[in-house]
């Protein structure tokens, strides 16, 4: 008897497991945009329509490999607003032996798939989802066996496991595992920057472009600056011009803040990885070979693949590890509201300006730009970590749970009391300022602490370490920060702690 298959807006890959050993002729596929999960969180007008287009784009892939598939469109008449409603429609039209599906990516629809394990009258199968380089499995044995879960060890055993960058001997490429501290330039301007391959829509994406624009016209984000990829050939394109113009640049400017490009050096794969266009490890292979053939350094070529087979393997095992409890922890006691400027209100503050209209405008911003201008503005303010989750998850069009919470909550936010890192991410202006130009453009001097026109930044710094004395003073890497505070006149930490206290009352005026 034929199965029924379920494929997810973010498993679009003829890899995928829930494909494997199926009969193109006998079991039917299904997809479908459903309502709920479009706007459960307000997710950006590009997210969206990347989702939506790379599904109907991958249906029509399947039916011209064979497939018998059903498609459900959000426009239909008869839409049904919910996966379980969708699946139960196809099995009341058919005889089916079982519903077969890959694990996903949140945790949400994973309870509600285990429940239909449990009430469906036919077996419903889970499959792991290989597209993963970490088997769920490894990692918990990796996690069980240690009391600090620390991603350098990690990455060591993915290096090991992939043998990317590995000599024959098992030793790491270059004598070191990593080089990071290569990798912290800030860009001034002479190199020149890749030019990103501009995807065009075909007419059914530009309908369903019309048809987001005015259902979702409340969402945050524009839609006219779209270029993601919503097939695997665009997604190889942009993979080929990462590697050939971006790459080599990649490990000095990762780091780097400019107002002259919210992507520099970056690929802009993830979410042509994270929806099943592009193999993560095919993406990693191509970047070695680019080393080995002299197209790029050691630095550039080490850090990208770090990030693929290290982070991103890191993060999904840490959240498949610790949830539902992870997605509650506030280890900060973080209570404030979301700033208005996170969803464009005007701001004096020219890096969260910059970072808040590239969002608006592409549904994206560079891994330093989330994680150390709106990231740690939200740690210094004490942002309630779902309302910042909530934002993350909305809008990028690359956020999926399973990768979006553990940056969010953990990294950014040390609301997971430091299991993913063991120190805060928490940086005054002086940072930013190094890193690149933003700040030539504020209202704020980055240069003073304590006057009107002080970088907001630079008070709450030291504002938050002081909340937090009791818990961080003792760090090995905070100690010096600590001391430092403690060599300030009490004026001076007076006049500090003051100008803090009028930030925090008037965060909506900045
Ligand atoms: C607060 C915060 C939230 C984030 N939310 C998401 C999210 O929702 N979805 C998402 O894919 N990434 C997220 N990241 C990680 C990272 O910022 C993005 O993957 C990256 O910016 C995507 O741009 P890129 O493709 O140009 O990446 P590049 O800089 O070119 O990096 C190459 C690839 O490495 C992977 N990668 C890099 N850093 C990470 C990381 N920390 N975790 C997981 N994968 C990583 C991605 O697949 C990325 O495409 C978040 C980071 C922070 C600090
Ligand atoms: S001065 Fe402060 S607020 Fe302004 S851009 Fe620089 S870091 Fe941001």
């Amino acid at each position: 008897m034929a199965n029924l298959i379920l494929l997810l807006g973010d498993q679009l890959s003829d890899r995928i497991s829930a494909l494997q050993a199926a009969n193109p002729a006998e079991d039917r596929v299904v997809l479908a945009e459903v309502l709920s999960e479009a706007s459960y969180v307000p997710h950006h007008p590009q997210k969206i329509l990347l989702i939506f287009a790379a599904m109907r784009q991958f249906a029509r892939h399947l039916q011209q490999q064979g497939w018998q598939v059903s498609y459900q469109r959000l426009d239909d008449a008869d839409a049904l607003g919910d996966l379980g409603q969708v699946l139960q429609r196809e099995l009341a039209r058919g005889h089916y032996a079982r519903v077969i599906m890959t694990h996903c990516g949140e945790y949400r629809l994973h309870r509600q798939m285990r429940r239909w394990q449990a009430e469906w009258p036919l077996p419903v199968e889970i499959r792991p989802d290989t597209r993963f380089l970490c088997p769920l499995r490894v990692f918990r044995q990796w996690a069980v066996e240690r009391k600090e879960w620390r991603m350098e060890y990690f990455y060591r055993l993915m290096r090991r496991r992939t043998g990317l960058l590995m000599t024959a001997e098992g030793k790491p490429v270059g004598g070191k595992w990593n080089f990071d501290a290569d990798n912290r330039r800030a860009y001034d301007g002479k190199r020149p920057l890749p030019l990103l391959p501009a995807t065009t829509l075909d007419e059914e994406g530009q309908r369903l472009a019309a048809m987001i624009a005015e259902r979702f016209s409340t969402h945050f984000g524009d839609l006219q600056s779209f270029h993601w990829p919503v097939n695997r050939a665009q997604a190889l394109h942009l993979l080929g011009t990462f590697i050939e113009q971006g790459l080599p640049g990649f490990g000095d400017y990762q780091d780097a803040l400019s107002s002259q490009s919210p992507f520099l050096f970056h690929s802009l794969l993830s979410s042509s990885i994270n929806i099943g266009l592009l193999d993560p490890l095919e993406v990693c292979q191509q970047a070695e070979a680019a080393y080995h053939a002299g197209q790029a350094p050691l630095n550039a070529v080490e850090g990208f693949i770090r990030q693929i087979i290290g982070w991103r393997e890191y993060v999904r095992g840490v959240y498949w590890q610790t949830m539902p409890e992870y997605a509650e922890s506030n280890a900060l006691a973080a209570q404030r509201p979301l700033p208005a400027a996170y969803w464009g209100a005007p701001t004096g503050m020219a890096c969260i300006r910059e970072v808040v209209s590239a969002v608006r405008q592409y549904g994206y911003a560079h891994h330093i730009q989330r994680l150390m201008v709106t990231g740690n503005w939200a740690l210094l303010l004490g942002v309630q970590p779902k309302a910042v989750c909530e934002w993350y998850l909305a809008v990028f069009v690359d956020a999926f749970e399973w990768v979006e919470l553990p940056n969010t909550l953990g990294m950014a936010l040390h609301g997971d009391g430091g299991l993913l890192a063991s120190k805060p991410y928490a940086a005054s202006g002086k940072y930013i300022q190094r890193q690149g130009d933003y700040c030539a453009g504020c209202d704020y001097q980055v240069s003073r602490v304590t006057e009107p026109d002080s970088c907001p930044f630079n008070s709450l710094y030291w504002h938050f370490l002081k909340r937090h004395q009791a818990r961080f003073a003792e760090h090995p890497r905070m100690a010096m920060i600590y001391r430092n505070w403690q060599r300030m006149e009490a004026g001076q930490q007076q006049a500090i702690l003051q100008r803090a206290e009028w930030l925090l009352e008037h965060i909506d005026q900045l």
